[in-house]
């Protein structure tokens, strides 16, 4: 099999991919249509492939999309497992269930955002008590200037030098990335009330995983990291069951943002929080894939860039097409070298996570 092959260029594509590989392996397919198109005009919707027996009490959850874009790893890591054939191997009583574009607004425009311009990964905070950010407030005249163009670029240089030698450049990281509720035009924006793909998450969760014992929540994402490495980040602290079980399960390159050990900054308002909530008398044991791709701040620029096109500029303008080619880039390179250690980091992580379920 050729893990390049398993990638795909647009989320259409993606979409028939998944679901044929999933049809020939055996799974059980179901789609949740989402209400809006694609910006070809063609259908939209998340797509669930169950592997393994519906009454099997350890199932394994492995999510693409969770932020758009990143969907075209995520997708490629899902179908490389399915066509390698290792849902052959998995252990008795353990189940898969395979969430395919859970956010496919966000793959098929080429967005980390649902289309309520929502980072999903910070839609599920307590909608009555939210999370206040006012880092975030601070520099959000910078990430959403008036014009996209060489002067706001300085400007905004400038004012993120100035947070970075006032607090530190992850306090910068974490006041831009690690989730805001005041500002709808801006990014890593968690929204005021459950977004679509937020639902339907829920959906997915009471149909298929409500009887297990043990879930294995693998949420697979890019952006943050060295090229091609796959981060496996955990919330939590040593001492702690889900951090112990997944640096059991994985080893010790379990990275921690509240340990401060993680490339990612401390985050609000998860879907993994959501799922542990979900399922109180389920032991669930959640762990993020993140593999990298370019720099961190070219990454938030072009997520910068992209608020800004979608909300003030023109998509089709030379500048509106030169944007969505840099947020494409920044969350998937398209390299075959990239796409060959996403696949093989995926299957070996799906594949401990299968073996820590048995012997759970
Ligand atoms: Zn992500």
């Amino acid at each position: 099999m050729s893990a390049v092959s398993c990638f795909s260029k647009d989320y259409a594509e993606a979409r028939r991919k998944f679901r044929a590989a999933a049809a020939k392996a055996g799974a059980i397919l179901k789609s949740y249509p989402h209400p809006e198109k694609g910006p070809g005009g063609e259908d939209l919707a998340t797509d669930v492939a169950r592997i393994g027996s519906p009454s099997a009490k350890r199932v394994l959850l492995i999510q693409s999309a969770t932020h758009g874009v990143e969907g075209f790893c995520g997708s490629g890591a899902q179908i490389a497992w399915l066509r390698g054939g290792d849902w052959k191997r998995l252990p008795k009583g353990v189940a898969v269930v395979l969430v395919h574009a859970i956010n496919p607004f966000g793959f098929a425009w080429v967005r980390r955002v649902t289309q309520e311009n929502v980072d999903l990964n910070r839609n599920f905070p307590d909608f009555r008590a939210l999370p206040k950010r006012p880092a975030y407030g601070e520099i959000q005249p910078f990430i959403f200037p008036e014009r996209w163009d060489e002067a706001s670029s300085a400007a905004r240089r400038k004012a993120f030098g100035a947070f970075v030698a006032k607090h530190g450049a992850m306090a910068l990281q974490e006041a831009i990335s690690g989730g805001q509720y005041g500002h709808a035009d801006g990014i890593f924006y968690g929204g005021h009330e459950p977004t679509w793909s937020h639902r339907t998450f829920k959906e997915i969760v009471a149909r298929y995983l409500s009887k297990a014992r043990h879930v294995a929540f693998v949420d697979l994402h890019t952006g943050l990291g060295p090229y091609g490495h796959g981060e496996l980040i955990s919330m939590g602290w040593p001492g702690i069951g889900q951090y112990d079980r997944n640096c059991a399960w994985y080893g010790q390159a379990v990275t921690s943002p509240e340990a401060g050990s993680s490339t990612s900054a401390k985050l609000v308002g998860l879907m993994e929080q959501a799922l542990a909530k979900m399922l109180p008398d389920t032991t669930v044991t959640s762990v993020a894939i993140e593999y990298g791709t370019f720099p961190t701040e070219e990454v938030l620029e072009s997520l910068m860039a992209d608020n800004w096109l979608h909300l003030r500029g023109d998509l089709a303008s030379p500048l509106g097409r030169a944007i969505k080619a840099r947020i494409r880039r920044a969350f998937y390179p398209d390299e075959d070298d990239w796409k060959e250690l996403v696949a093989l980091k995926a299957r070996l992580v799906f594949r401990r996570a299968a073996a820590g379920l048995a012997a759970s």
